[in-house]
This record gives structure tokens, sequence and C-alpha cells, in this order.
């Protein structure tokens, strides 16, 4: 059996582990060095360390506090790394812990972080989603139950001084922009909750108050939140300081493409069993800016879809140029109609297009002045006949069902 490098307590605050962090910054310690070759598990919280409860308020996910996130376990070091090279890390299993077989997914308010659809659900909103070994069921959304394609949103190395400062500068600027926005254009580093793992006192303040923030994918890899990045997966990370510094958290039970309700997939505490290698100059040798990964070689089978179209034509009907994130906006909006006709409110159906295991495609991007996006919503996760038909749907759903999601957005 492979060594538990970091151990968490679910019962106690992340911020009482120095083996967690929720910062990016190059001077976070190791808290553990292991050999290329080798394999180790390492076990996380949740992404927000315990802040969602497994019940049916989603008074929690309202009043989450958004600059805690994300826990992250490590980093780990790796003997021999330096910047330049490319840390090879095979995903080889991830689970939920025994006592802690359950995920949630939530909609923030759009006071506090909101989502894709925020302007369509500005409500807070919850669902809980209980494990049975590899499905997964909600007592929220009825009728639908899949597969899980288990995988670490969060996942990346440590930057290096240069690059931290790039992030911060790029970021700063953006908001700046719009400085009042809401939700803002980007969260920028924030110490008064910043967790800087090993680090401690006057040298702990100094790099909390420069720490990026875990919220967007970088170049690191960072919280690409890819539901394809899945146990079985082989990914290759650039390396940026001496060791790579290797964290991982916020995982996933399952998530559609987008991760669109922002909290996001279904969302877990557990451990993950990881092997890492070295490529030396990998990132010369292969002109890697950012991660590359080869996929798993298992994955839920659904192989039956209805393919919902989107174009970059908005809500209000105003035109766009070849904007994709309107046109995907648009497939998703078009398929919560469609399942609104089977009886499951606008909630419960946004909150299958977060959880279930739903692609997204850039279908056309060159087809002046529309650009298509489609969403491929897998037909055999409903315990009923999703598909169309001359008769017209059949309310699988009597919408009675007693749950926080969303009964005054029917
Ligand atoms: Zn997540």
């Amino acid at each position: 059996m492979a060594e538990t490098l970091i151990k968490v307590d679910l019962k106690k605050s992340p911020y009482e582990n120095e083996k967690i962090h929720n910062r990016w910054h190059p001077d976070i310690p190791m808290v553990a060095t292991v050999k290329p070759g080798d394999d180790f598990i390492i076990e996380c919280v949740d992404w927000t360390g315990g802040q969602i409860a497994d019940n049916d308020s989603a008074d929690d996910v309202r009043d989450v506090d958004l600059t805690k996130v994300h826990f992250l376990s490590g980093p780990v070091g790796v003997e021999g790394a330096e910047p330049g090279d490319l840390l090879q890390v095979e995903i080889l299993d991830i689970g939920a812990f025994d006592d802690s077989q359950w995920g949630f997914n939530g909609f923030f308010s759009k006071q506090n972080g909101g989502g894709f659809l925020t302007e369509h659900f500005p409500e807070a909103q919850k669902s809980i989603w209980d494990f049975n070994g590899m499905f997964t069921k909600s007592r929220h959304v009825p009728g639908v139950e899949f597969a899980g394609l288990i995988h670490p949103g969060l996942i990346g190395c440590l930057p290096s001084k240069a690059m931290l400062a790039t992030w911060n500068e790029r970021e700063k600027a953006l908001v700046d922009t719009n400085p009042d926005r809401v939700p803002p254009l980007a969260a920028l580093p924030y110490a008064d909750t910043a967790h800087m793992g090993m680090m401690s006192g006057d040298e702990a303040k100094a790099a909390a108050a420069e720490g990026a923030r875990t919220v967007p994918p970088r170049e690191h890899g960072g919280n690409c939140d890819i539901k394809d990045l899945s146990r079985g997966s082989t990914v290759y990370f650039p390396v940026y300081v001496d060791g790579a510094g290797l964290s991982v958290g916020d995982l996933h039970f399952s998530q559609g493409d987008g991760e669109i309700t922002f909290c996001g997939a279904i969302e877990m505490a557990g451990w993950v069993h990881m092997r890492v290698n070295l490529i030396k100059d990998g990132m010369a040798k292969y002109g890697v800016k950012n991660p590359i990964f080869k996929p798993s070689p298992i994955t839920p089978k659904y192989d039956d879809y209805l393919i919902f179209e989107g174009i970059s034509v908005d809500e209000q009907g105003k035109q766009h140029y070849l904007d994709v994130h309107i046109a995907y906006r648009q497939a998703c909006l078009n398929a919560i109609e469609y399942l609104t006709k089977f009886g499951y409110s606008k909630a419960q159906a946004y909150a299958i297009l977060g959880v279930a295991p739903v692609q997204g495609h850039i279908s056309g991007v060159v087809d002046i002045p529309n650009a298509c996006a489609t969403l491929w919503l897998p037909t055999d996760i409903f315990e009923f006949d999703v598909k169309l038909n001359p008769d017209g749907p059949k309310k699988a759903l009597d919408g009675s069902v007693d749950v926080p999601l969303s009964p005054d957005l029917e």
C-alpha cells in the first residue's frame, strides 16, 4: 500500500493542518519530499474546507466565505525537479472517504461569486449527491443517476516569483477596468484568510499579501476543472521552482463541461493516489507553456446524447461577434428549457448540467457573425425517456419535490 503523505481530519478546520494551503506562493515550504518513480496518497478536504453541510438548506452556500477557498493539500517536493522540467503525474486512483460518501453542488448568489448563469439564477441553491459505489443520485434532483468521472478540479505546481508577479499584475489590471463589478472580474490577493501552509510569522504575513488566489486556471494548471482529467490520466506539469511543489484539491465526483454552476461539480472530500516522474528540460523539449494530459483508459460510457445548439445571439436578441461564451450560455439555457418540459424546475435542470457527464463543444468559430457551441446531454442518465417523440414530452416528475432548489424560479 502506498504511503499517505498528507492526512486530513474532516472534523477539524483546515487552518489547523499545516499540510494544507489556500494561496499560490513560491515560498510555501514542501510538506514532504518524494523521488521520481514514487507513488503516494494525498488526502484532501473539500474545496471549501467543510463550509457546506449535508442538509436541505442552501444557507451555507449563500453565506460561504469565498476568500478562504480553495484548500489544497501540499506542496509535495520531487527530488531533482528544476525549473524548465516537466513533472509527470499519473493519477492512479481517487476516492471518497468511507465515512463521507456524499458531495454537494451549489449555485452561489450573484452577490457572492455568482456562476455562468447568475443573471438567471441569482439566489443561492444547493443539491446533495449520495455516492453508491461508482454511481450517484440526489434527493434534490430525482429521476437521474449516473457513474462518476471522478477528478481533481485543481492540481498544479508552485509558481516562480516572476510568474506570481505576472499573475498579480495582469489580474489587477483587469479588475481596475471595472473595480466595482459584482461579481468581480478577478479575485486579487487577500491576506486576512490566507493559509500559507508551514509558513509562519512575518514571512507568512508578507507572502499572504501577495499570494495568488486559487480561483483561475493559469499556466501551471491550477483550477482547470477539466472533467476528463480523471483517475487514470497522466498529466505533464511545467515546473517553475526547485522541487516542483505539487498541490492538489477540489476533488469532484463528477462534473459537466464548463462547471457551469461554479460550485460547481459534485464537490467532495477524499484521497488521490498519484505517481510522479520527471522529464528533464521537458518544457523546451516539447514546447510546453500550459499542462498537457493523456486521458484515462476508463471512462463512464454514455454515447447517446441530445445535443443542444447555441449561437452568439444573447437573451435580449443582441448580435455578438463569434462569442463562444454567449453561444455556450444559449446552448445551456436551451437544454434547461427543454428539461423543464419533463417536470424539472429550472434550478434542477441547471444542477443536472453542472454535475452530470455533460459535454460542451465549440462547434464553429468561423461562420460570421455567429459562433456555434453545443451542449451534449447524455440520455441514459435519466430514469425516464427524455428523447423527443411525436406525442410530446411525458412529465416524468410531479415537480413537488421538497428541496431548497428554486421553487421561486419555476
Ligand atoms: Zn470544485
